[in-house]
């Protein structure tokens, strides 16, 4: 147990001794003993004991004590006004964080002030905006498992559940799947920063007992997802079912299956756990499930994983959606790093949700396609609409905090500043054409009466406290401005005191002055006390004056004060009228918030559009009943749009695949340009389905279901497996699960281990994908033999890249072209990138040497098999490695492998007899 959490053993042991303060501490450490406590003590949280070592240490702050009359207690301190850098740092060090505050003014009751936890800080839950990243989103997940195995069944009972919440903005989704890796699949596409697990959902790393018969979950989350195991009954069925309906109505018809209800009540509870309590009598009724809603969770979205391009974790990193391939680029090397050109927050998150969950229907791409083409139309209009849009303050986030009562007056104005904004959005799509413009147009509710509550009540630059007062404006409510008209006619008199009294004393230099311990007072110097009158009276003997005041004086001053106060307190509470007012229509905020980004994104789409010269993708249906088979892709001068804005000069290439052209196998040398090839196809396909133009001259395409990549070393090295075994794994995937389909990317399959078993399988996969799986699929290699597979089967065919040789030197053009390489020109490459002479000349002296041998071709040096070895036309004698023939036997057994039912471990097993029976 980390010693930083839960009641410390020095309190737990006495703790009927302690003093009322240091006994709430206990009690709030022991209720919250998964969260490190921060304890309100006028200007700054504390913590003791174990939590105040641990935080000395993590925040550097200084740690000191506190002494009392039971003992003495290692304490820190940070101060409450710059708490939230503090909070962010034990966020990261794994901590969630209670807020305990003082929820009364000292001295209000009898005895120890009250505190209560008022927020749960966890990573997933974060609602601050100073914590939170503004253009993404934060999710929290749970995760519920249905009972049993239950491969195959209807989604009532479907195996895994998954709800996602953003408890920032209210996002709120679920889903289910009888397939783990689907669920795993949407946990990488949304990474969510925190999971909440239940009993049926072991929590791994270490958080949780050990119960073999629960399944270990680790694998689902990443890495830096905390995993926070989360009262069981929560995940009660009935319990979950009454806690979705409070929400959003009967869960039966919301949702598909009991997991998901499961998952999602327990998400919910979770949220409220975490949005804390105003008093600790609520915090106590919250055990009882009476906690006040969160009334901005408005919408509650099923989807099915399949109504979407599925893309995992591995198609995520290597098509470079959000990351950055390799650690060292820059950070916008990456496609929402091109494609964003949003102007809000809402935009910004909008196209990250886009290019996350990629469009499978025709119809809801085209949509998104003609409004980025309209808005193509008109460059003024999109300036203007991007100039509007970035005074467009984050409505999402600022209703959640209007409707969880965390909002100033200074939020209310931001919301009314972007309803200001709203009816020029809405005058630049008036001629909107195309339905997806013309429905936003009509989405775009400037919330009239919203903005005239806010316009009559908060003053134009409200402070940030509110509970000083000034953020009621004059004139909207008649007790208030009595109230501070008495206040005003009170200082009024004072301000002409000073004069009158000068008069009536004849003291010249006679002033009226205010401090805060004596209020106000008349001062008089030492020369003119003698004309002091009767009714002064001493309050203050100073060096060369004195202070007075009179009886009325200190009425008109106790009038003014309790004005003041008065004022303050309806200014509060008119002002909490207000923001529930406003929090009221939080669904027609939400709405507006929504057709805001969606403008914002669309705008941001067609910018770019123009801006880089993309081209409108065309969407083909393929005619099955005419025998059509698996995906049509005709790009035409395709660029890859991430690499074309890093270099000086981007070559474009063809890419196409129809039936009878299906498998390309790409060779060329090293930095020709196959990987960036290979890439720039699945990127313009998954832009095309985000409803993107595309980097092209022209693109048509079936919408592809799901792109699968094995691209690059992605060594698993925390993991602690091996570069092969990661390969095996990813492969073993995508046997399994492509289909026709599928579009599928391979890049140098098969090094992790020698050069023959690698073309083995190489080749068993080539010839798998195109037999049985039909996948449209681009496979860069270096085992030059396996240009000659293609020959043998129907559908695939080859291409490389072309290089030129001019003087031992290497030049890459970049160019795709039919056919395979002629060589690999490693030496050259070697050459080009600084390799000692000696070397290179050695190296050269090898390949000749090796290219004379009668074993020529196999090693990795990629040279082309010369001759295809007898009878090409024969299935029974496909070119292996070493150039020799592959008996009928061996090569019927190759063929029969379903590699798409054994684990990588079979299948090396099974070579390894393969190739032995070859040895033989
Ligand atoms: P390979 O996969 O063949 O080793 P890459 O695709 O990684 O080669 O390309 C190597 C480098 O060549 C890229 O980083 C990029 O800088 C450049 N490059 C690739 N394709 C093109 C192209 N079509 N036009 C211009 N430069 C390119």
């Amino acid at each position: 147990m980390d010693p930083a959490l839960g009641p410390p053993e020095a309190m737990a042991e006495k703790r009927d001794e302690l003093t009322p303060m240091m006994g709430q501490y206990h009690d709030l450490c022991e209720r919250y003993d998964d969260a490190l406590v921060l304890f309100q003590v006028g200007d700054f949280y504390e913590t003791f004991c174990g939590a105040a070592e641990r935080t000395a240490r993590l925040l550097e702050v200084t740690l000191t004590s506190r002494e009392d009359s039971t003992g003495e207690y290692p304490m820190t301190g940070i101060p409450i006004d710059n708490a939230e850098s503090y909070i962010e740092d034990l966020l990261e060090a794994g901590y969630r964080v209670a807020v305990a505050d003082q929820v009364e003014e000292p001295g209000e009751s009898s005895g120890v002030v009250e505190r209560a936890v008022t927020r749960v800080i966890t990573p997933g839950t974060l609602t601050e905006d100073e914590l939170l990243s503004s253009d993404d989103n934060n999710f929290v997940a749970a995760v519920a498992r249905g009972p049993g195995d239950h491969d195959g069944l209807p989604d009532r009972d479907a195996h895994l559940a998954l709800a996602l919440l953003d408890v920032s903005t209210g996002d709120f989704l679920a889903t289910s799947s009888s397939s783990e890796e689907a669920i795993a699949d949407e946990i990488s596409r949304f990474d969510p920063a925190e999971a909440v697990v239940g009993p049926d959902v072991r929590a791994g790393r270490g958080d949780a007992t050990p119960d073999s018969s629960v399944p270990d979950d680790t694998d689902f989350f990443p890495e830096d997802c905390m995993v926070t195991p989360f009262d069981e009954a929560v995940f009660d069925r009935d319990r979950a079912a009454e806690t979705v309906a409070d929400y959003f109505g009967a869960p039966d018809s919301l949702l598909a299956s009991d997991p998901e209800i499961r998952a999602c009540g327990a998400l919910l509870e979770y949220a409220e756990y975490a949005r804390g309590s105003e008093s600790e009598a609520e915090a106590e009724a919250d055990d009882e499930r009476e906690s006040d809603r969160l009334e901005y969770l408005t919408h509650l979205r099923r989807y099915d994983p399949r109504e979407y391009l599925l893309l995992d974790a591995v198609a995520l990193r290597s098509l470079e959606l959000f990351e950055p391939r390799a650690v060292h680029s820059r950070d916008d090397a990456t496609l929402v790093g091109v494609l964003d050109e949003t102007a809000s927050a809402l935009g910004g998150r909008k196209l990250r949700d886009w290019l996350r969950r990629p469009l499978l229907e025709p119809d809801r791409i085209e949509a998104r396609l003609d409004a980025v083409e309209e808005l193509n139309g008109s460059v003024r209009a999109r300036e203007k609409l991007q100039e509007l849009l970035r005074d467009v303050y984050d409505l999402e986030r600022l209703i959640g905090r209007i409707s969880r009562e965390r909002a100033n007056a200074r939020d209310l104005r931001s919301l009314r500043d972007t309803l200001a904004v709203v009816p020029d959005v809405r005058a630049q799509l008036e001629d909107a054409d195309c339905e997806r413009l013309e429905q936003l147009h009509a989405d775009l509710d400037p919330l009239a009466d919203v903005r005239e509550v806010i316009d009559d009540a908060i003053v134009e630059d409200p402070p940030i406290e509110i509970t000083e007062g000034g953020i009621i404006a004059e004139g909207y409510d008649g007790d208030l401005d009595d109230l501070r008209e008495t206040a005003r006619d009170g200082k009024q008199w004072i301000d002409d005191l000073a004069e009158r009294e000068r008069e009536r004393t004849g003291i010249d230099s006679l002033k009226v002055g205010y401090n805060s311990v004596h209020g106000y007072y008349i001062e008089v110097t030492n020369p003119n006390l003698d004309s002091v009158p009767e009714d002064y009276q001493r309050r203050q003997t100073l060096k060369n004056s004195e202070r007075f005041v009179t009886p009325e004086l200190k009425e008109r001053e106790d009038e003014i004060v309790g004005a003041e106060e008065r004022a303050d307190e309806l200014e509060y509470e008119l002002f909490r009228d207000v923001r529930k007012t406003v929090a009221d229509e939080v669904e027609r905020v939400q709405d507006l918030a929504d057709a805001l980004a969606t403008v914002d994104a669309l705008v941001s789409l067609s910018t770019v559009a123009a801006q880089y010269d993309y081209a409108r993708p065309e969407l083909l249906e393929r005619d099955r009943e005419r025998g059509e088979r698996g995906l049509e892709i005709d790009i035409e001068g395709g660029r890859h749009p991430v690499v074309e804005r890093t270099q000086a000069s981007f070559v474009p290439n063809d890419a196409r695949f129809t039936d009878g052209q299906r498998l390309a196998v790409i060779t060329g040398p090293n930095m020709s340009g196959k990987s960036t090839y290979m890439r720039q196809v699945a990127q313009i396909v998954l832009l095309s389905q985000v409803g993107s133009f595309v980097p092209a001259k022209s693109a048509r395409l079936t919408p592809v279901d799901r792109i699968f990549t094995r691209v690059g070393a992605s060594d698993d090295i925390a993991g602690g497996r091996s570069t092969f075994m990661v390969e095996m794994d990813e492969l073993a995937t995508i046997l399994r699960e492509a289909d026709e389909r599928s579009l599928v990317l391979l890049d140098e399959v098969g090094r992790g281990t020698s050069t023959a078993d690698g073309l083995a399988i190489a080749q068993a996969i080539t010839e798998h994908l195109h037999d049985e799986v039909g996948a449209t699929t681009l496979f860069a290699t270096h085992h030059h033999p396996l240009t000659e597979v293609t020959e043998q089967l129907a559908d695939a065919f080859t291409l490389h890249f072309e290089v030129d040789q001019a003087d031992g030197e290497v030049v890459f053009r970049h160019e795709v072209a039919p056919g395979a390489a002629t060589g690999s020109y490693g030496v050259e490459v070697a050459t080009a990138a600084g390799v000692p002479e000696p070397v290179v000349e050695r190296s050269r002296e090898l390949v000749a040497e090796a290219e004379d041998s009668p074993h020529a071709g196999g090693e990795g040096t990629g040279t082309a098999v010369e001759e295809p070895t007898a009878d090409a036309g024969s299935t029974a004698s496909r070119t292996t490695a070493d150039g020799g023939d592959v008996p009928a036997d061996v090569a019927a057994e190759l063929r029969a492998l379903d590699l798409g039912h054994m684990t990588p471990v079979e299948a090396l097993t099974e070579l390894d007899r393969l190739k032995r029976l070859l040895e033989e």
